[in-house]
């Protein structure tokens, strides 16, 4: 019987890098070239149609009919060029991936022949049949109304043959149904909170932007060793798996050499990429052996946000092709560094100032004092919400549970950005502000050198960490859609704001100066926030504990933290901001409760599956030829030696019994959890039973697992092992 495990192993050593055919074009010259941009729209609309298109995309202005038409046709015309023949709505429902349903430009011409047409009906709205997306019961499946709406921020881009056009999903009643709508609204009120804001500072601001810059973690794998792993392939990690003798204790993987076989899926990556008008930038070996980085420039949340979901499905595309899958998992393998993904965020005006940096002036400083706190005034509020915003079946394997990091959301500011904070907070209110006869008004708010704060002590601990020009969110998940974080960031941003302004106003109405009535706002809220506010180690036990003193959330449980978006504060948020009503958030609950479930349920099965198919008939057999050899020393050598020289054979025939004794009882245990748990019928009471008597089984049962893969000979263990499929490239 030939092992499958040496037969993938042989072939993926033998693999060679594919040869990525260098193109004659720089970087520069193929960006963009399959995306109906700006340059595009030039080219291929009438003058005044590019024009609305371009008040539509910068003012949000409204799209008339006819406009929609125009641009249709001028968009087929290009998209035909390229060799385009079908198109598609391209939206991302309320699960990991993105949707796409595509049809062709053919229609009947009414003389028994064909023709090609697209027009601004087609490119506006569609009514795919989409019953089967969870929508938390606000669609029942006997209605399953909900329609796909253009979202002309966003630019149309071009796959293979189909044009995508990127929309939101909605049901007939308003209701979101994805994760593109409720950011849109997040971003339109953080966009109207900060600009409000910004005119006390400077009247010629009209707009403000919010900017994303992720950087994603990822794992190779080879294609063959991957498909050897029934977990891998059906819950995007391993169940099982004893650690390498070497894995990442020597950090000598992290910033290292490239493999070539990975330098050219990267390569093909990034030169498909920047194709869509993706500004890929960076790509690393990260710290756990096959874990990689890869980082595109920021851009504006929205577009960032469709950038990234596309980019996912294309680097799963080009791994295939490269004999590689990459695993987004946040924690692939057990005992060694999981993914994450830093979403880099920041605010900026429409003539060019980023608000999360310190300026030149005391009133600039002033105003990035302002963006600063108020930012932290949001996450300190909803610091529980935001970790709901990013909590999953798969993060919380990272979060708080085996590596950072922490499942308490704080802040790190680094010395400089507190040091000014703690001035203000403390010094002389006439010293920060007074009126100074003639030469107007006089403040004291010192300035941060620019090259000190760019080298702020970085403390990797921090879920939340400022970064010199803008916050660095670094609990998000590497299989996250980063809308959900966005959505709520931008939201508790835009509240904070509204109620700084709220107050500030009060004071000015009440005759106090404009500048005064800031700082003294200003100085509630550094107050106020102070509990957000920690620059020590995130990891510590003694940290746990000071956060649960301030009053910070500290729970750890997967479907317990969700409930946090239905508190009364987040409710009032996102209602007051028209980012997501009550309904909607009711509806995305019974999303996550019953995604999370799945999962887990996904996970028990596959290990009671293994356990009982894989892992006990090899120990079986393995322990059976252990048994013979025990019998055929007896025939050769007398009873007491042949004792002797069995004892350790017969040490190992006891712990196989022990330990697949245990597994079979272990999954039974927990077939039965799941019979009780799969009878609540409300989907949070399930979820928390999932979480509370499944999930802990699997790690249970997993350890007599590993225990058994260090005894059983080699030559029969079924599944790749940790060292063949962290260290095959
Ligand atoms: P790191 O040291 O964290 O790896 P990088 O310089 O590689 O930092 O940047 C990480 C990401 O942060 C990139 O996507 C980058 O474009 C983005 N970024 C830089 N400045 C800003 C900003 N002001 N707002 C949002 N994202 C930013
Ligand atoms: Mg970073």
């Amino acid at each position: 019987m030939t092992n499958l495990r040496f037969q993938v192993v042989g072939e993926a050593f033998k693999k060679k890098p594919l040869d990525v055919k260098a193109s004659d074009e720089r970087p520069c010259d193929y960006f963009g070239k399959k995306v109906f941009n700006r340059e595009k729209m030039y080219k291929y609309l009438p003058k005044d149609v590019y024009e609305k298109m371009i008040d539509v995309i910068d003012k949000g202005a409204r799209l008339e009919r006819n406009i929609a038409d125009a641009v249709a046709i001028g968009m087929k015309q290009w998209a035909t060029e390229n060799g385009v023949t079908h198109y598609t709505h391209w939206f991302q429902p309320l699960t990991e991936g993105t949707a796409e349903k595509h049809d062709s430009f053919l229609e009947h011409d009414g003389k028994g022949g064909m023709v090609e047409e697209f027009s601004g009906k087609l490119l506006v709205q569609q009514e795919p049949d989409a019953s089967s997306f969870p929508s938390g019961g606000i669609r029942s499946t006997f209605e399953a109304r909900g329609y796909s709406a253009w979202d002309p921020t966003s630019p149309v881009f071009i796959i293979d043959d189909t044009l995508c056009i990127p929309t939101v999903f909605i049901s007939y009643s308003g209701e979101a149904l994805d994760y593109k709508a409720p950011l849109l609204r997040a971003l339109h009120a953080v966009n109207v909170a900060a600009t409000a804001v910004c005119q006390y500072f400077d009247k010629n601001v009209k707009k403000v932007t919010s900017n994303l810059g992720w950087e994603q973690e990822y794992f190779l794998v080879d294609e063959g060793l991957y498909s050897a792993r029934p977990d891998l392939l059906l819950t995007g990690r391993t169940l099982m798996g004893h650690d390498s003798a070497k894995n990442q204790q020597m950090d000598d993987h992290y910033f290292g050499t490239i493999p070539d076989r990975v330098q050219a899926f990267m390569k093909d990556l990034e030169i498909q990429a920047l194709e869509l008008g993706i500004p890929c930038k960076t790509r690393h070996n990260e710290v756990a052996p096959n874990q990689f980085e890869l980082a595109p420039i920021y851009e504006e949340t929205n577009l960032a946000v469709d950038h990234y979901m596309l980019l996912m499905s294309l680097m799963k595309k080009v791994a295939r092709k490269h004999g590689f899958r990459a695993l987004l998992h946040e924690k692939p393998f057990a005992g060694i560094n999981g993914s994450g993904k830093h979403n880099n965020w920041s605010l900026n005006t429409d003539n060019g100032i980023l608000l999360h940096a310190p300026g030149k002036t005391p009133e600039q400083n002033l105003r990035f004092a302002v963006f600063i706190v108020e930012t932290l005034m949001g996450v300190w509020k909803h610091n529980g919400l935001l970790k709901a915003s990013i909590m999953s079946a798969t993060n919380a394997h990272r979060l708080g549970a085996n590596e950072a990091p922490p499942a308490i959301i704080s802040s790190f500011l680094g010395k400089q950005l507190s040091e000014l904070l703690d001035h203000i907070e403390n010094a002389d209110k006439d010293d920060l502000f007074h009126m100074n006869g003639k030469q107007g008004m006089k403040m004291d708010i010192p300035e941060i050198p620019e090259i000190l704060i760019d080298n702020t002590d970085r403390n990797r601990t921090s879920p939340f960490a400022f970064t010199g020009n803008r916050f660095e969110f670094r609990a998000v998940g590497s299989e996250a859609n980063c809308a959900s974080a966005m959505i709520t960031l931008n939201s508790a941003v835009a509240e904070a704001l509204t109620n700084f302004k709220r107050r500030v106003d009060a004071l000015i109405a009440k005759g106090e100066a404009q500048t005064a009535a800031i700082i003294e706002v200003l100085r509630q809220d550094i107050l106020t926030c102070k509990p957000i506010r920690f620059d020590g180690n995130g990891y510590s036990d003694e940290w746990k504990q000071e956060a649960a003193r301030r009053g910070l959330d500290v729970e750890t449980s997967c479907p317990r933290i969700f409930e946090r978006y239905l508190d009364k504060a987040s409710i009032d948020m996102f209602s007051s901001l028209g980012v997501m009503t009550k309904k909607e958030l009711e509806a995305r609950n019974e999303v996550k409760w019953e995604t999370y479930t799945k999962k887990i349920q996904i996970e028990a099965r596959v290990l009671g599956d293994l356990s009982m198919n894989h892992i006990i008939p090899v120990a079986t057999r393995y322990q059976s030829q252990l048994l013979e050899n025990v019998e055929n020393m007896k025939t050769i050598f007398p009873a007491d030696k042949a004792a002797k020289l069995s004892a350790r054979n017969i040490q190992i025939i006891e712990e196989i019994a022990e330990r697949t004794t245990a597994i079979e009882k272990g999954v039974e245990d927990l077939v039965n959890a799941r019979k009780v748990a799969n009878k609540i019928e409300d989907e949070h009471k399930k979820a928390i039973a999932y979480c509370d008597t499944i999930a802990p089984q699997l790690d249970a049962i997993r350890y007599q697992i590993d225990k058994l893969e260090l005894i059983i000979d080699d030559a029969c263990w079924p599944l790749p092992k940790y060292r063949e499929l962290l260290f095959i490239r």
